[in-house]
């Protein structure tokens, strides 16, 4: 059999632990045997990076902005830890802030529904993508101990002027906090969701509390509808999605209640609590994918989850663990998907959706990894990665 092509390279950056040995068995299980593997290697395992003092996760951004397609593994993010077990020169950030920073992005998560796992939402049959404005708001907050009597003031010094509101007039001791976000991180954060939202063809809601925060959140809400307006509403009709915004309360009433199937943009606090709320109500952190979406028009794919730590120590006591390779298997076929479309290889791009399909018809037919097996209605097989990998490549 001649193997599919790639006219176009795509950043691959392999990573850390379990997920590094998973990496690198999906590659020879069920990649490689198909497809003329075409990529721009990046190491960034911890070791790589201690060794390139974090420089290799700079190159790896800049080959995703220049390629416009990555898919990353999971990596570790070193804490105190880390640094005794690797010896490591420094505490390198995390590898995804990195990335992030130096590509702008928005992180989209969505699960891969299986039918026949169960939901502890059973009325959700479609997926609910999750996307967090992960700029400002209370994770760039200053804030201060109120000693006692005394006047708040929100004060802006400017070029012209000052500008002077009252916050509070204390009688006693209390509590302050200052938030601030930006019009252009806002904006690019509206625009990679409405990108999204059309690529995938799935609605887009976005909700926030502007009835409470009349500047604030208004200024949010404002801001997607202008660019709503002006720049993706005739799209967005003639690929037959709607946007739609609501307060945020409505939203998650309404979310509970619908069939799943659309995008929910979220500011930074609300993407962060309700994206490990719809993650766990989908059933399992191994069946949750990430894509990070930038507004130059790139996209980098990974798992939701970590470098599962605890299975890789069972690995390296020589036991064959039962990981789940899913999410890090949809990373790849996100990425090769993605690439045959900017490239118009549709080979490319069919061989990404066979291989999903093989992958979710194995689940079906019963042999699962571990964590599955708790999700499972009736009765199937548990097996190891490599071998529920190569169940996949035989439906391939
Ligand atoms: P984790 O690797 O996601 O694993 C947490 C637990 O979830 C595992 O111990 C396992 O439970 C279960 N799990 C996660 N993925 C699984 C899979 N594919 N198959 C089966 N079970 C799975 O999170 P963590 O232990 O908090 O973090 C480990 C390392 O990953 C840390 O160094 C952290 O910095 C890093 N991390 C990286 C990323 C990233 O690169 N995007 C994200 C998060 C964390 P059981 O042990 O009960 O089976
Ligand atoms: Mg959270």
């Amino acid at each position: 059999m001649s193997k599919i092509k790639m006219l176009n390279p795509i950043a691959e950056l392999d990573g850390d632990e379990m997920t590094r040995i998973l990496w690198k068995q999906i590659k020879e299980i069920v990649l490689e045997p198909f497809v003329e593997l075409n990529t721009e290697y990046y190491d960034l395992g911890l070791r790589e990076r201690d060794r390139t003092d974090d420089e290799i996760t700079k190159h790896a951004a800049e080959a995703i902005r220049r390629l416009g397609v990555g898919v990353k593994c999971a990596t570790i993010t070193p804490n105190a830890g880390r640094m005794t077990e690797y010896d490591l020169k420094r505490m390198y950030p995390s590898p995804n802030g990195t990335l992030r920073a130096m590509l702008d992005g928005t992180v989209f998560r969505s699960p891969i529904i299986v039918p026949g796992l169960k939901s502890y939402i059973p009325g959700w049959v479609r997926p609910i993508t999750v996307a967090r404005h992960a700029y400002g708001d209370v994770y760039k907050a200053v804030e201060m101990a109120v000693p006692g009597k005394g006047k708040a003031e929100l004060v802006f010094t400017g070029e012209d002027g000052v500008q002077r509101k009252t916050i509070y007039e204390f009688s006693g001791k209390g509590i302050l906090q200052g938030m601030h976000n930006r019009l252009d991180s806002i904006e690019s954060f509206a625009r990679s969701c409405f990108e999204y939202a059309l690529d995938t063809k799935q609605d887009l809601w976005f909700s926030s509390k502007d009835t409470i925060s009349k500047i604030y959140d208004e200024t949010f809400r404002e801001t997607f509808q202008r660019l709503y307006d002006s720049e993706y509403k005739s799209r967005y009709e003639a690929a037959g999605i709607t946007y739609f915004y609501t307060l945020i309360d409505d939203a998650v009433a309404r979310c509970v209640k619908s069939q799943g199937g659309f995008v929910w943009a979220m500011k930074n606090y609300d993407g962060d609590v309700l994206s490990d709320m719809i993650s766990s109500a989908f059933g399992s952190l191994a069946l949750m994918t990430s894509v990070l979406v930038c507004p130059g028009g790139q996209y980098e794919y990974e798992a939701a989850h970590g470098t599962v730590t605890r299975h890789y120590y069972r690995y390296l006591k020589g036991e064959k663990t039962s990981t789940n390779p899913m999410a890090t298997l949809f990373a790849w076929t996100g990425a090769l998907r993605k690439r045959g479309e900017k490239d118009g290889n549709a080979d490319l791009a069919s061989f990404a959706d066979r291989l999903e399909k093989a992958a979710i018809d194995t689940i079906v037919s019963g042999t699962v990894t571990g964590d599955m097996a708790a999700l499972y209605n009736g009765a199937c097989t548990v097996v190891d990665s490599e071998s529920f990998l190569k169940a996949i490549a035989e439906k391939l």
